[in-house]
């Protein structure tokens, strides 16, 4: 089956691929394989050196890039635009701080020398969602491009255009031939590409459903595996937030990328005392999103990624409803009453609906709500608070309003989550572990944490005192390798992959020194 590029916004077919065919695939692993021999011997300078110029090529193509993600996923460009600058940043991230992570680490023993070192495990799978077409696959790519790690990336069928744009950013970055593919690929053909023996390893970002099918084949093949899946996060409200600020962020939580993200806050579990207030203001704040066209700078909330996901919410709000809870505005699929830009195209749209008092033992109340579709809960206090957050199978991230610390030290230890945020929405940052436990999956993303997931944590011990003189090298920083003056960029020109770099703006030239986390934070 061909794999589309829709644009969900006007159910227009932008683009259509071949998947690949057995002996395309084949010559792909070959070229990981090779790879996954000469790239490891980079020395590091070189690898970071690279992983700058992605960083600008990135922050030079934003624009083409944010249309292009737009375009098939059907994100406001605005976000798409502010994604790509995560990108940026994570990828400094690791430029930066990658040779500290790797550095071998001295134990002292009774051993005449012993040391930790950090090795690449080879050729990883990286198998994507399409929600943030960019983001989820740099998340990945830095740290393990940075390790000395082959990236195969099979990603969302729906976003053959991004997939194909990162291959070809990696690629004129100047990193090695094979060292990043993008496979075109549908879902079935990963089972025969995690067992090849040439592949160390797979990660994966996606459904509960898609998780457990490739970790039950990880698992037999004894390969690792990270899992980012699913969440169900609580936003709790308590007496002490600030009112305002906890309707606002409320509001911007489960909006963020047309309610379609992990970390959304899906569950609004507020205080009997100011419940009343919160509710009104919020249904307020919600019903006069604009909604409309993706592409229009004053979008707030574009059109769900495909027309699966309408109907996905349409089948939870009859559920709640059907379980006693009370629709207070939207529920059907369209722009709703109340949208304020109603000139686009009737896509997959679908409006900002909010639902209270759902009973909490309903399993519409459980499950993860991929869409403007927001949920309230009355709660009594800070342990029914912590009781009904964990009253999911999902453990991926918390946003708590409170300015009472001794509320904070409780809710941080009672939630079980991968992350405690308070008086902030939840999001990712390249300095900070991400991740989830439960069914919203395991190991860590970004920092110290996400690079070490797929490096080989080898302990190497020398016994006898003459090796002790050779023990200095090990240690050495990397020597950092500066551009060349003659360097320079091209724009993204549709898809077409870049060997040569021509000049462009001289004042990129040499690499400025930026702020890695003015603009990275975000969310997933
Ligand atoms: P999905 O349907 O599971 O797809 C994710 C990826 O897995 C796609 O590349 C898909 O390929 C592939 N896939 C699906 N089933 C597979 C199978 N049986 N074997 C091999 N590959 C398979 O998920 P999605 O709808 O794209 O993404 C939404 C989900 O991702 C939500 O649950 C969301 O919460 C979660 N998510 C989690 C995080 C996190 O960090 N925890 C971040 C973002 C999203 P095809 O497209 O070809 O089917």
């Amino acid at each position: 089956m061909p794999i589309q590029s829709l644009n969900p916004a006007t159910g227009q077919l932008l683009r259509s691929f071949d998947p690949l065919t057995p002996e395309q695939l084949e010559a792909k692993l070959a070229l990981a394989a090779q790879a996954a021999v000469t790239y490891p011997l980079e020395p590091l300078g070189q690898r970071a050196f690279w992983m700058r110029r992605l960083a600008i090529l990135l922050e030079n193509d934003a624009d083409d890039l944010a249309s292009i993600m737009t375009a098939e996923m059907g994100k406001t460009l605005r976000s798409a635009r502010s994604e790509v600058m995560k990108c940026v940043a994570v990828c400094r991230f690791y430029a930066e701080n990658a040779h500290n992570i790797l550095a071998p680490e001295v134990i002292e023993t009774d051993y005449a020398q012993s040391y930790v070192r950090y090795d690449p495990l080879g050729i990883v799978l990286a198998v994507m969602p399409w929600n943030f077409p960019l983001w989820q696959v740099f998340r990945f790519l830095a740290p393990a491009l940075m390790a000395g790690n082959i990236g195969l990336l099979k990603h969302a069928s729906n976003v053959p255009q991004c997939a194909l744009a990162i291959e070809a950013l990696v690629r004129r970055a100047g990193f090695p031939r094979g060292v990043f593919q993008t496979l075109l690929i549908e879902a079935r053909q990963v089972e025969g590409i995690l067992a090849d023996k040439r592949v160390a390893a797979v990660t994966v970002t996606g459904s509960e459903a898609a998780g457990r099918a490739i970790a039950a084949q990880a698992g037999w093949l004894i390969k690792k595996t990270v899992l980012e899946l699913g969440g169900s996060d609580p936003f709790i409200v308590l007496p002490s937030a600030d009112l305002n600020a906890a309707v606002t962020n409320a509001v911007q939580a489960r909006l963020m990328n047309n309610g379609q993200s992990c970390i959304a806050a899906k569950r609004f579990l507020i205080h009997t005392e100011i419940y009343d207030e919160f509710e009104a203001r919020f249904v307020q704040a919600m019903q006069s999103v604009v909604v409309g066209d993706p592409m229009r700078e004053t979008t707030e909330l574009g059109p769900m990624a495909m027309p699966s996901g309408v109907s996905a919410l349409v089948a939870q709000v009859q559920a709640a409803v059907a379980a006693g809870g009370r629709l207070l505005c939207g529920g059907r699929a369209g722009f709703g009453e109340n949208a304020v830009d109603t000139s686009a195209e009737p896509g997959c749209y679908f409006p900002p609906t909010v639902i209270a008092d759902v009973p909490r033992e309903a399993a519409v109340a459980k499950e993860e709500t991929f869409g403007p579709l927001a949920m309230l809960f009355r709660i009594e206090d800070v342990e029914d608070a912590i009781q009904l957050a964990n009253d999911t199978p999902f453990g991926l991230g918390a946003s708590c309003w409170t300015t009472d610390p001794d509320e904070q030290e409780r809710l941080a230890e009672g939630i079980q989550a991968g992350c405690v945020f308070f008086n902030a929405p939840v999001a990712s940052d390249p300095r900070l572990p991400f991740g989830g436990i439960k069914r919203s999956g395991y190991g860590r993303e970004l920092s110290l944490a996400g690079m070490r997931e797929f490096l080989n944590t080898k302990t190497v011990v020398v016994n006898g005192l003459a090796v002790a003189a050779s023990q200095p090298s090990l240690f050495e920083q990397p020597e950092e390798l500066e551009p060349q003056p003659a360097m320079a960029f091209q724009p993204l020109n549709g898809l077409q992959e870049h060997d040569h770099f021509q000049e462009r703006d001289p004042d990129l030239l040499p690499l400025r020194s930026h702020s890695i986390f003015g603009r990275s934070r975000g969310s997933d």
